[in-house]
């Protein structure tokens, strides 16, 4: 493929939405039934997410080898069971960089809930080659999210790219179930990862979709959530209840999004079975199941005890983008999550064991 063609293509202003891109663009695509089942359908009006069958969805290619930022080596294998959104961009292309908020809040709204996002920087431009120049963008940029580097352009051939950015929305069997090229369609693209996140996963099966919220089905099938059903309600008090329930120190963590020093919680180095509830409500947050020992000196888990029982929120103070982790139901502060965790997941929730109290279990 010319490397014209790619050039125009990032630096013409790709309209914002899939059927409006440049003729040459269109001339290029694949068809539109095979691969892209955002463009030519997207209005963004509404409705549904255009997503290709699960049953002729094909298998999303590896990412090929290239340096991480803001992770360890991410595998589809280590992400089986996440929905994943890859977007191939590069940091001097003005079209990419109007798509990263939109990515952004993607991660954070949905990470604690199954979703892992992928940028693939793909350069253009020899100064996008270089991987200080990468790193330094991705700082600047805000991108909390994990970056594989693609300077030999193995990804992007791989996925069949050809025009920057393209966001490739895979479900969590690994098929790539959404394909859009050019800026917007974010209200899209969201529909299209809350439909797959809802849809039902069991080891690599086909299973029927169950749509609607998240969650909200109790009719059997949802065990994570049989337990906190009875008590989603959100609990909200000022400043001054809080003060008066719980210790200065829980104070200053959970509501001024303190932080304890390391090695110095009661749980870091907890081993014991049981669950790990808020301090403040006694929501269930995490299991014992999913923690890990991280080194950090912080109780670490790799998931919450259930997706929605613990909300996450982008966090630039410090001079840092982080992801702030809270209890989905009193809005506590807890700590933060990263992508560097093991697997499932990939994910570190990295708490204050102040936010948290243990519950042992019987055996
Ligand atoms: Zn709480």
């Amino acid at each position: 493929m010319a490397r014209t063609f790619l050039l125009t293509a990032c630096a013409a202003a790709l309209a914002a939405v899939a059927f409006a891109v440049t003729p040459a663009l269109r001339r290029h695509a694949p068809p539109a039934a095979s691969s892209s089942t955002g463009a030519g359908s997207s209005s963004d009006s509404g409705g549904r997410a255009p997503l290709l069958d699960a049953k002729t969805a094909a298998p999303a290619p590896a990412f090929a080898a290239g340096n991480w930022i803001n992770s360890e080596p991410l595998t589809l294998d280590s992400l089986r069971g996440r929905v994943v959104v890859v977007d191939f961009w590069t940091f001097a292309c003005f079209n990419c960089r109007n798509t990263l908020p939109a990515l952004e809040r993607l991660n954070a709204t949905y990470s604690a809930k199954g979703l892992t996002v992928v940028g693939v920087h793909t350069p253009e431009l020899e100064r996008e080659r270089v991987f200080e120049n990468v790193r330094r963008e991705v700082a600047s940029l805000g991108v909390g999210y994990p970056v594989l580097t693609d300077n030999d352009y193995a990804t992007w051939n791989a996925y069949g790219v050809e025009a920057w950015p393209t966001v490739f929305i895979l479900d969590r069997a690994g098929r790539v179930r959404y394909k859009h090229v050019g800026e917007g369609a974010y209200d899209e693209q969201e529909r299209a990862v809350k439909a797959l996140l809802a849809e039902d996963y069991k080891g690599d099966a086909d299973k029927t979709q169950t749509n609607g919220a998240t969650n909200t089905n109790t009719s059997g099938g949802v065990k994570m959530n049989e337990k906190a059903a009875e008590s989603h309600e959100k609990i909200v008090k000022s400043d001054e209840e809080w003060r008066k329930e719980l210790t200065p120190e829980q104070f200053h963590v959970m509501r001024e999004k303190g932080t304890e020093r390391a090695f110095t919680g009661a749980y870091y180095a907890n081993h014991e079975t049981g669950e790990y509830l808020c301090a403040a409500c006694g929501y269930e947050l995490f299991a014992s199941g999913a923690k890990f020992d991280s080194g950090t000196g912080w109780p670490s888990f790799y998931e919450p005890a259930a997706a929605d029982h613990v909300e996450t929120v982008r966090d630039t103070s410090y001079g840092m983008v982080r992801t702030e982790v809270r209890c989905a139901r009193c809005g506590a502060h807890l700590g933060h999550v990263f992508p560097d965790g093991p697997r499932p997941t990939g994910l570190r929730y990295c708490i204050n064991s102040v936010s948290l109290k243990f519950v042992k279990k019987d055996q």
